[in-house]
């Protein structure tokens, strides 16, 4: 069935500066939609003078609208507004993500713009309930430590959940006074323009969240090396995230948050519920067909356990439906471009040819033109070494290892780069207990995995995987700074 029609969908095109879309002549940035191949848009590149442009405008709203120092409680009023405001656009906001990133229609709608509703409204409630501090000084002295907002914050998202990546950032960040420059991954550039409309059309003021469009290269290393530009928050590669941390050193040591890759395991105990533990591991490493930081990509299973775990993922692998992402019965996602389809494909014939074996799938998917698909994945027969168990795949693909004992599991699970999620599933409360102590990552679920609307729990990464979180109160507190004030009385 199609929801819609994606060549009869009406595509915001350009930047958004000074509080509306600055659309030239179309622009030289072909986007294409992953299902299919086809070019949907043309988007304009940002030059460092359009960068600067779009700093400018948010720099001035910071200084001369009254965003940051209006009451914070008609803040929160006009970020919940804007929240509404999504809710009531979310057919369309829904379509535009759909059109051209790697999110099913039906997954868009039902979760991806509810989810960034109700982030806006979660970060919202921070504005007027947060506070500095009266210190514990000498009686004849009184200290506060007051929090500000920091000014203009930039907001660098990539392309696997275009709008809820952005949400992350620009929720905390615009809550708690600052004014926000996005700039969204070159292959999923359109939803974030009509969020940023929305923003407009619930009181934010011009100026205060701005867009520009163009590659990491380009717009996305000219915004970060920004004089203007006082904090960076950022999510994507660990390659590019330690490229932004460099950049953020030399030009004017500013702070960053970085949420980036992982490689995370999942580790089956022997007294695990089997089925829980299948459905929620097809689930992490099938969901947008394994493009998910999180994505639970290593299975390591108590070696008693392994043929029937295996055997009830593969089942579940086996009833994807995968699809033109406007069709409402899609439930698998295209992988989002012919590169990185190419670079899943060669990691998994590179591991095969070192001796692992692909119990399904193990290629691209036919039959969809010049869309690219992967076939769901499970590889077998691996060990520690094989690429396939180092490497972010960032597609549908499992790799199996087998443990015998606690200390054998941690071993495997301990990965040299990566420290992002864990998932453990096992009914005694004990031994999760000692794998939490002992797991180096930043989020372990047990007995279930992936993102709740626990907007409370904030989420990022040990080691390469992060610093610094999204959600959670940390994420609004990063988007302040403190100033201490002593006073003798
Ligand atoms: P990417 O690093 O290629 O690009 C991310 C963004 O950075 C894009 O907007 C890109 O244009 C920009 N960029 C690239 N080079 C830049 C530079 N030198 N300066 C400034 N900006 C630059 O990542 P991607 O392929 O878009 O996303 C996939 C990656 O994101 C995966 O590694 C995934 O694990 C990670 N990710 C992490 C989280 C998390 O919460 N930890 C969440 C989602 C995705």
């Amino acid at each position: 069935m199609l929801s819609f029609d994606p060549r009869h969908l009406a595509v915001p095109t350009g930047h958004f500066i000074d509080g509306a879309l600055v659309s030239g002549p179309p622009g030289n940035l072909p986007v294409r939609r992953p299902c299919d191949g086809a070019v949907y848009t043309k988007m304009p590149l940002a030059s460092a003078d359009v960068v600067d442009r779009a700093v400018s405008s948010a720099k001035r709203a910071f200084r001369t609208s009254d965003w940051a120092k209006r009451p914070p409680r008609e803040r929160a009023r006009v970020m919940r507004r804007w929240a509404d405001l999504v809710d009531a656009n979310r057919q369309e906001l829904a379509r535009l993500e759909a059109v051209g990133s790697t999110r099913p229609i039906a997954q868009a709608n039902g979760w991806d713009v509810p989810y960034l509703a109700e982030t806006i409204r979660f970060f919202a409630e921070f504005a007027d309930k947060h506070g500095g501090e009266v210190a514990a000084t000498q009686s004849d002295r009184f200290g506060m430590i007051v929090t500000e907002p920091r000014g203009v914050v930039a907001a660098i998202a990539p392309w696997n959940f275009p709008l809820v990546m952005a949400g992350w950032k620009l929720a905390p960040a615009l809550a708690a006074g600052n004014a926000v420059v996005l700039k969204p991954s070159e292959m999923t550039p359109v939803s974030v323009l009509r969020l940023a409309e929305l923003a407009i059309e619930s009181g934010v003021p011009s100026g205060i969240f701005n867009i520009v469009q163009g590659t990491g290269a380009g717009a996305g290393e000219a915004l970060c090396r920004h004089p203007d530009v006082a904090k960076i928050s950022f999510t994507g590669s660990t390659r590019t995230g330690a490229a932004i941390m460099a950049t953020a050193a030399l030009n004017g040591v500013k702070p960053v948050t970085l949420e980036l890759g992982g490689k995370s395991p999942q580790i089956v105990f022997e007294d695990a519920d089997v089925d829980l533990a299948a459905a929620c591991i097809a689930r992490s490493i099938l969901g947008n067909a394994g493009q998910v930081c999180v994505a639970g990509s290593r299975l390591l299973v108590h070696r008693d356990l392994r043929d029937a775990l295996i055997e009830r993922i593969a089942v579940l692998a086996r009833e994807v439906t995968p699809g033109p992402t406007w069709e409402t019965g899609t439930s698998f996602s295209p992988i989002i471009s012919s590169g990185q389809l190419d670079r899943v494909d060669s990691i998994v014939r590179r591991t095969v040819a070192q001796g692992a074996e692909a119990l399904i799938g193990g290629h691209a998917m036919e039959g969809f033109g010049d869309g690219t698909f992967y076939a769901p994945t499970i590889l077998i027969g691996v060990d520690q070494g094989m690429e396939a168990a180092r490497a972010e795949i960032f597609g549908p693909v499992l790799t199996v290892q087998t443990f015998e004992d606690e200390d054998e599991a941690l071993a495997l699970a301990d990965h040299p780069e990566f420290g992002l999620a864990s998932g453990v599933y096992t009914r005694d409360l004990s031994r999760a207990l000692r794998m939490v102590r002992s797991l180096e990552v930043g989020t372990v679920w047990i007995n279930r995995y992936g993102r709740s609307d626990d907007f409370i729990m904030p989420t990022g990464g040990y080691k390469s995987s992060g610093i610094g979180k999204d959600l959670g109160r940390e994420a609004y507190e990063a988007n302040l700074r403190s100033k201490s004030v002593l006073i003798d009385v």
